[in-house]
């Protein structure tokens, strides 16, 4: 669903919008973001890098076709930037065309190599872990490893959203990348057989499933567990209280943390605001607003986690790097097919 007036203006012509854009620009510099991230969380972000470097921010929010759009619009695409959250995204953009690579040393000193695109074309902003929340009245284990979620010990006590969501189809990849396809199909078919119920809803729907005592582990990422403790709904506070988190391992390995992360499209009008734009995104207050508004793991040394995802302990990311994940993506969504996970 397209939410700004500057995106249906978008919706009347490419090449319309390019020749507004760049009459625009004399008054006043200006950046094109695409995203597909919530208006919510990036606006802070946003405001933030406006009030400091004076740059105009016109934002285009998308929920689906953001590469197809850009690729269709090509080379008059006012796109600058492209924000988004999972590899296999970043992947895609990377795989359609529609990014360039990009070299910055506040980048390179920024974020470890591992969040990278070994190309230059797409790199993190900030990480977010895909962890086990924990019935606290029900379980008392307090470590675990991935590979545990398909011991039979959990039979009819999982619970978890759709296997092909972006979020799972990364964890399964990353159970590829260690153990080899034979062996994480195998998983994938014992964590289906624990399942308490047909995979539905979105993260939060799993700690609410857990209060409710459908089940009593879920999988879920980081950042949901403190918006739930923090926010607003008090319904969403009761889901996010019944829960402790677990920060899983694979065995031999670390917890699976996923990226939210940036692009320069490929054909980028406004270069130099938007590489001011990247720069902001891993200066130290980008990665605060990253780690204290949006409650995700800033990339940045030095910078303070939120509270509430401090309190889940001390995260050991995984040393897979995120590129040799996203290798994985297609194969994973086919086992999720394969093994009827979603069935
Ligand atoms: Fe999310």
């Amino acid at each position: 669903m397209v939410k700004t007036t500057f995106a249906r203006g978008l919706m009347l012509g490419a090449v319309a919008m390019g020749t507004l854009v760049a009459s625009g620009a004399s008054a006043q510099e200006t950046l094109n973001i695409y995203t597909y991230r919530e208006p919510g969380l990036i606006k802070p972000l946003l405001d933030e890098f406006t009030k400091e470097t004076g740059i105009k921010v016109n934002t285009v929010f998308l929920s689906n076709g953001l590469e197809e759009r850009i690729r269709t619009e090509g080379a008059n695409s006012p796109a600058d930037i492209i924000l988004t959250v999972d590899i296999g995204r970043l992947q895609q953009a990377k795989d359609y065309g529609i990014t360039q690579p990009v070299k910055l040393d506040a980048i390179d000193k920024a974020v470890p190599a591992t969040y990278h695109d070994p190309e230059g074309h797409w790199f993190g902003v900030s990480t977010r872990a895909r962890v086990v929340y924990a019935s606290k009245d029900r379980v008392k284990q307090t470590s675990m490893t991935y590979e545990e979620l398909a011991d039979p010990k959990w039979k009819g006590k999982v619970c978890i959203r759709s296997g092909q969501h972006l979020y799972n189809i990364s964890l399964i990849a990353a159970m590829i990348a260690h153990k080899g396809e034979a062996k994480a199909e195998e998983w994938l078919k014992g964590l289906k057989a624990n399942l308490a119920k047909k995979p539905s809803g979105g993260d939060r729907e799993q700690a609410k499933d857990i209060l409710a005592g459908v089940c009593d582990i879920a999988i879920g990422n980081t950042y949901y567990v403190s918006l739930m403790r923090n926010g607003k709904d008090e319904e969403q506070k009761k889901w996010g209280e019944a829960i402790n988190v677990i920060l899983p391992t694979f065995e031999g390995g670390g917890t699976h943390v996923n990226i939210s992360g940036i692009a320069l499209a490929k054909y980028a009008p406004n270069k130099a605001a938007a590489e001011k734009f990247m720069e902001f995104m891993v200066s130290d207050a980008g990665q605060d607003i990253h780690a204290n508004i949006n409650s995700e793991y800033p990339l940045k040394a030095g910078i303070k986690i939120h509270p509430t995802i401090a309190s889940f302990g001390e995260l050991k990311p995984d040393n897979i790097a995120i590129a040799e994940i996203a290798k994985y993506r297609k194969k994973a969504s086919e086992l999720v097919d394969k093994v009827g996970f979603d069935q």
